[in-house]
Parts: structure tokens; C-alpha cells; sequence
């Protein structure tokens, strides 16, 4: 029997959600991976692929998920204009749908959440650098909308889980990254 924490990350496969694996591993933590593969890659989990602290569900988020963990990261969805233009009412769904399936098991274990956010819910600032108190110059009705009002909906989502039920989450809205694994287009 594991005594380890149990820690389920979303989007586990993607370029930011396989590090934060691997530093959650590194830790001690047990982790369940969750990805569609629709823009994460198997090459990005392939080193932890016989690590018994690693197990990975291929399942798409806007489905619900019945696992038990103690805490929730939640990456799934694609970021990267080209990827979530393809089939923008999926990226929509992903980040609205998911936020909903996601925080429906939060509330049933009783678990922290946590929401990979981004710097795009402040849309096109007009203030400049960001405060988390500015609440951004969006536009609900472009092509890059799906992703900025999906991601802006998903917070919404989070902090009325927190109000309406006490829910433990946190919200993180990550600026422009790079690195090893990123794709390079
Ligand atoms: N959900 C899930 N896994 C769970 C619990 C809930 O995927 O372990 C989903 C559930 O299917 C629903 C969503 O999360 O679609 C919201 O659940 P919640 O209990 O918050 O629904 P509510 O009763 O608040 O409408």
C-alpha cells in the first residue's frame, strides 16, 4: 500500500505539466498523469514510463474523471494560438468543461485544485507590467477568444467553487515559458 500523497495532474503530458511531474516525483509524491495527447506527447513522459510512482490515464477532460487523490493540478488544454485555433469550440470546452469536471471531484474528495491560468486573461493590457488587480482589455469574440474567455470562465468557475463551497484552490496565470520539451514551433 502506498503512504504516498496522490497527486492527479491534467494536461501531465504537455511541455509545463511533465516537469511539474517530474518535480512533483522528485518530491515524493505519487502522481497520476491525465492527457488526450492532443497536443501533449508520449516522448514528454516516456522517462517516467516505468517509475511506480507514475501512472497515466489517456482521457480528455471535458469528460468526467472518477479517480481519488489528495490534490489536483489542472494543465489540460492546448496553449499555443495554432494548436487551439484548429477546433476553437473544443478549446472552449476544454477549459470550461474540464474546469467543471475537475472541480466537481475536487468537491468530492475534498481536495486542493489548482488552475493553470495565463497572462492572456488580461487580453490586450493597456496597463502594463499586469497587476493581478487589473482585469484586463478582452475581446469575447475573436479567434483567440476561445482560449482567453475559456481560461478567464475556468477562473470564474474556480473562485465560485471557493465561494459556493468552500473549496480550496488556487489560481495561477503563467506568463510566456520556455524550455526543454516545449515544441519548437
Ligand atoms: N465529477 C467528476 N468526478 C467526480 C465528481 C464529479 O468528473 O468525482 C463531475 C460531474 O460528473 C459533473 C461535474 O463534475 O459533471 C460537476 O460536479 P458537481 O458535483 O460540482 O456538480 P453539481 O452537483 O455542483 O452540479
Amino acid at each position: 500500500m502506498s503512504i504516498n500523497k496522490q497527486v492527479l495532474v491534467t494536461g501531465g503530458a504537455g511541455f509545463i505539466g511533465s516537469h511539474l511531474i517530474d518535480r512533483l516525483i522528485a518530491d515524493g509524491t505519487d502522481v497520476l498523469c491525465v492527457d488526450n495527447f492532443y497536443t501533449g506527447t508520449k516522448p514528454n513522459i516516456y522517462h517516467l514510463k516505468n517509475n511506480v510512482h507514475f501512472e497515466l490515464i489517456r482521457h480528455d477532460v471535458t469528460f468526467p474523471l472518477y479517480v481519488e487523490v489528495d490534490a489536483i493540478f489542472n494543465l489540460a488544454c492546448p496553449a499555443s494560438p495554432v494548436h487551439y485555433q484548429h477546433d476553437p469550440i473544443q478549446t472552449t470546452k476544454t477549459s470550461v468543461h474540464g474546469a467543471i469536471n475537475l472541480l466537481g471531484l475536487a468537491k468530492r474528495l475534498k481536495c486542493p485544485i489548482l488552475q493553470a491560468s495565463t497572462s492572456e486573461v488580461y487580453g490586450d493590457p493597456k496597463v502594463n507590467p499586469q497587476r493581478e488587480d487589473y482585469w484586463g482589455n478582452v475581446n469575447p469574440i475573436g479567434p483567440r477568444s476561445c482560449y482567453d474567455e475559456g481560461k478567464r470562465c475556468a477562473e470564474t468557475l474556480f473562485f465560485d467553487y471557493h465561494r459556493q463551497t468552500g473549496l480550496d484552490v488556487k489560481v495561477a496565470r503563467i506568463f510566456n515559458t520556455y524550455g526543454p520539451r516545449m515544441h519548437p514551433n
